[in-house]
């Protein structure tokens, strides 16, 4: 079984209207996973049924006993993040707040304060329309810890894999270079980068290159949008060229893009056979790659 990863730099480059095309063509061979946890979409092109959920929980918080608490306010006087305010006769945490360093917990004279597990997002696992299945999460409001969700997403994706028989684990990764990035991007076979041109576009790329790098993971990359600035196109290529770095195409800017998205729509089920035939021998290029 190979894992292929989609990244980009910086949001915005149609990596996911194309991930979501390269599902389509890997059809029943693959398990799709979108490892974009912070701000998933690929579930509005690809019609998952929500068929399996788990609550997913990272790190600690804490959590004060209003029976027992006797207001004495030792808590809130020691919190750093000011996550304990009181509340009526009593105090209580702002969950948003606490960075559960469980300090409080010791500090309670009356053993009030419990360290609970934080329920930080939802993680799914959902037949799709290309006949296969996508592994996907939800990262709840105001939570952290993206990276440990994306391992689990990734982790599961490839257990399903295993366990159905499948070639191939597609993965949408997250955007930037931080942790749910460098957590997308271990164990892949192959990167798929998606760029654009743009000012933000390369200096975006040039960072991520680098980190791929540091990974020593085989790459090629797909620049879209092309010809919105085609000297900054032409920089970008030969800045793959010096990074090694496969350039396996252009796409020039095209509003079906956004057009199909609107619909719910992959490329390759909209009415653009252009495109359509664009993105299959992309598709096609990353196989042979890999
Ligand atoms: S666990 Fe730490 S951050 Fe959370 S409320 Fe207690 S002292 Fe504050
Ligand atoms: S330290 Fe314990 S008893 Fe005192 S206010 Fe905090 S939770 Fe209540």
């Amino acid at each position: 079984m190979k894992e292929i990863v989609v990244i980009s730099g910086k949001g915005g480059t149609g990596k996911t209207s194309l991930t979501a095309s390269f599902s389509f063509l890997g059809g029943d061979k693959m398990i799709t996973a979108d490892c974009d946890v912070d701000a998933a979409d690929m579930h509005l092109l690809l019609e998952p049924d929500f068929a399996e959920s788990e609550d997913f929980y990272s790190g600690k918080m804490a959590f004060i006993d209003k029976n027992q608490c006797t207001n004495c306010g030792s808590c809130a006087a020691i919190c750093r993040f000011d996550a304990i305010i009181e509340d009526g006769n009593v105090h209580r945490i702002i969950e948003l707040n606490c960075e559960g360093c469980g300090y409080c917990y010791h500090v309670c004279p009356v053993d009030a304060i419990s360290m609970i597990d934080n329920l930080v997002g939802k993680w799914y696992k959902s037949k799709i329309k290309t006949g296969s299945f996508m592994v996907h999460a939800k990262l709840g409001i105001g939570a952290e810890n993206s990276g440990k969700l994306v391992a689990k997403v990734k982790q599961e994706a490839k257990a399903l894999a295993e366990q159905l028989g499948k070639e191939l684990v597609l993965v949408d990764g997250s955007p930037g270079i931080g942790c749910p990035v460098i957590s997308s991007l271990s164990g892949a076979n192959l990167v798929v980068l998606v760029a654009e041109p743009s000012i933000s576009g390369i200096h975006d790329l040039k960072r991520v290159i680098q980190l791929i790098q540091k990974f020593q993971i085989p790459s090629c990359c797909i620049i879209n949008k092309a010809d919105i600035n085609e000297k900054n196109t032409l920089e970008l290529m030969e800045f793959l060229n010096r990074n090694s770095v496969k350039h396996i195409g252009n796409i020039d800017y095209n509003e079906n893009f956004t057009k199909a998205m609107t619909e719910g729509k992959t490329i390759m089920e909209y009415s653009d056979k252009g495109l359509a035939d664009k993105v299959q021998t992309l598709w096609n290029d990353i196989l042979k790659i890999l």
